[in-house]
């Protein structure tokens, strides 16, 4: 049995995080057509999983997506969630807020994406948005986004007190990675409308970006809300390995499936 990820991966709460001393590249020993075969085995235990969180009712699954532009987020939900049943995911992407979100405090466009019991929601980046793009572009005082590590620590606490089972991953790709897959949508037409500007901008600030990734999964990896640390430079490792750590989430709240009801057992239906 290849090497379970989850474990190595996981940041405990507490730990200092260096991401250059973080691989980009690993492989756990994986091989990539054997990968794509195990990714499809554990899609199908997810659909049973999925099935019985529905069937229960009770609790619910999130699974936050945070990484550098071009890491693979929007590549990883289609790998894993693509074939599942539609009905049972959630996937919300996060842009710079706008509208009635401005006027509200951080968490309240995230609170109201939450799952419902019965469901798996996806965040396509997230509140932590709000400690990293906002801290490295100085979009809100430091006073401001400094509070915000323990408002997210409490909302965290909030969501899994009353159901729901959070899982946060950080795709980690190398900086060359992310160069290449950048000039790959400036060449590619078929590749050119994921392009920004602005991705460039953010290039630029690199290590800015990964010192406030770091600080951010240090000062809000929980037990209960725990980071890993993804790598991210192979996309079939990045999508089982991801693929691999929601069944983990799911296998340990082990949903089952609501008693028989004694008035439906053994009806015959005419
Ligand atoms: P993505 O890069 O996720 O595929 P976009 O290209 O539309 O999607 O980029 C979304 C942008 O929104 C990113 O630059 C991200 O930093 C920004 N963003 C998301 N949430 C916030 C926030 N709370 N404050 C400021 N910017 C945000």
């Amino acid at each position: 049995m290849a090497k379970d990820p989850t474990r190595a991966l996981r940041i405990e709460p507490g730990a200092k995080v260096s991401l250059k001393r973080w691989p980009t590249d690993d492989t756990f020993g994986w091989e990539k057509e054997s990968a794509k075969a195990e990714l499809e085995a554990v899609k199908q235990r997810l659909d049973v999983l999925q099935q019985r969180l529905a069937a229960e009712q009770r609790r619910s699954v999130l699974l936050v997506l945070q990484a550098m532009d071009a890491a693979g987020k929007d590549g990883t939900i289609r790998a894993i969630l693509s074939g599942l049943n539609p009905a049972g995911f959630q996937v919300t992407s996060f842009k710079v807020p706008g509208g009635p979100e401005i006027d509200h405090d951080f968490l309240w466009r995230v609170h109201s994406d939450a799952p419902a019991h019965g469901r798996i929601g996806v965040f396509n980046r997230s509140h932590y948005e709000d400690v990293l793009v906002v801290r490295v572009k100085n979009l809100v005082p430091k006073s401001v986004w400094s509070r915000r590590y323990d408002h997210i620590v409490g909302f965290e606490s909030l969501l899994a007190d009353e159901g729901t089972t959070i899982v946060k991953c950080f795709l980690h790709v190398s900086n060359e990675t992310q160069r290449q897959r950048l000039q790959a949508r400036v060449d590619d037409p078929e590749k050119n409308w994921k392009f920004r500007a602005g991705d460039l901008d953010d290039r630029h600030l690199w290590p800015q970006f990964q010192a406030a990734y770091e600080h951010a999964i240090e000062r809000t990896s929980t037990a209960r809300a725990p980071w890993y640390i993804v790598p991210a430079d192979r996309n079939w490792v990045r999508n089982l390995a991801v693929a691999r750590i929601l069944l983990h989430t799911l296998e340990r709240i082990d949903p089952k499936l609501p008693p028989p009801d004694p008035s439906v057992t053994g009806r015959i239906v005419q």
